[in-house]
């Protein structure tokens, strides 16, 4: 996903390592570099601004430039910058789902963003390293698909999902996951809602109706990160309409160009909770601003 910004980074930070000492026109010149390498990476422009303008004042107002190692400096300053701009503080990144049980957790998304398949890795996940009991339930009643494709994931992953009865609306199988849960002793639900191929006021309206009634700890938005700029606008688009608590951001084994993962804390101010990184039911990781800044910086 990094690969393109990685080797332009490198090669910007390579020279600047290069050099003994360094002027501050040395470092504005690389950092116009770097700001032309975050844009190519689809990153969004006043998040690419912001990001150059710390480094700047950063590495002009700490005497870097009188260090011994001035370029080693800049390098370690632009790394700070992106663990910020990916992250925010800790813990903000893990899930918070410190409530009485059955613990609600809903999935929202657009069709084809990866949330079905995410609900089941994350399910599997709270499963085997949290140990907690959990449910899973497809609240899509337009497409039966959606439905058997949850419970073949559950059957696989070894995680229950909620009977499926025909007929039944969105709100009604959210009721009954939630009873279910409460009488069978789960610890967590996983709600995943119909997606739409784009946003629109039906499913908005939906999703919101939803999240009112379930009233989840966790509303986790599912984003493709290979669509880049549209990812940050649909999030900033579902954030309108309800409180998202976190981004999945799928797709990050693919090959695109990583401005999505880069752009979203700042546009949105929704933290990253996992980075899907293949199709695999284990495919997951829980997103850590650290050690996605050091596969950029390589
Ligand atoms: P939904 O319509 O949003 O529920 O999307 P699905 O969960 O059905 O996923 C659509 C396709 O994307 C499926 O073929 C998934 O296997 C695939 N997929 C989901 N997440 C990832 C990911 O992180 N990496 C890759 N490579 N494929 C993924």
């Amino acid at each position: 996903m990094f690969d393109t910004l990685s080797e332009r980074l490198g090669g910007v930070f390579d020279r600047l390592r290069g050099r003994g000492a360094l002027t501050e026109e040395d470092v504005t010149e690389a950092l116009r570099e770097v700001r032309v390498a975050l844009i190519e990476a689809d990153v969004a422009l006043p998040v690419a601004r912001s990001f150059v303008a710390k480094v700047k004042e950063r590495a002009v107002g700490r005497e870097v430039l009188k260090s011994i190692t001035p370029g080693q400096q800049v390098v370690k300053i632009v790394h700070d910058v992106l663990v910020e701009t990916l992250g925010g503080s800790e813990g903000d990144h893990e899930l918070n789902l410190n409530r009485p049980a059955p613990v609600p957790v809903l999935m929202v998304g657009l069709q084809g963003s990866g949330k079905t398949t995410s609900t089941a890795k994350i399910a599997l996940r709270l499963q085997k390293t949290e140990k907690k009991k959990v449910l899973m339930a497809s609240l899509d009643t337009r497409r039966p698909a959606a439905m058997e494709q949850l419970k073949v994931l559950g059957e696989q992953a070894g995680v229950k999902t909620l009977p499926i009865v025909a007929g039944q609306s969105a709100l009604q199988i959210a009721n009954r996951a939630m009873e279910a849960a409460r009488l069978q002793g789960f610890d967590v639900v996983m709600l995943d809602t119909a997606g739409r191929l784009s946003i629109d006021e039906q499913l908005m309206a939906e999703v919101s109706d939803i999240h009112r009634a379930t009233d989840p700890a966790e509303t986790l938005l599912v984003l493709d990160a290979l669509t880049g700029q549209d990812a940050v606008q649909t999030a900033e688009r579902f954030k309108e309409r309800m409180p998202v608590t976190g981004v999945v951001l799928t797709r990050l084994d693919g090959d695109g160009r990583g401005g999505a993962a880069l752009s979203m804390r700042e546009v949105t101010g929704a933290p990253i909770k996992f980075a899907g990184v293949g199709e695999k039911i284990d495919a997951l990781d829980a997103f850590d601003p650290e050690r996605m800044a050091g596969r950029i910086l390589g």
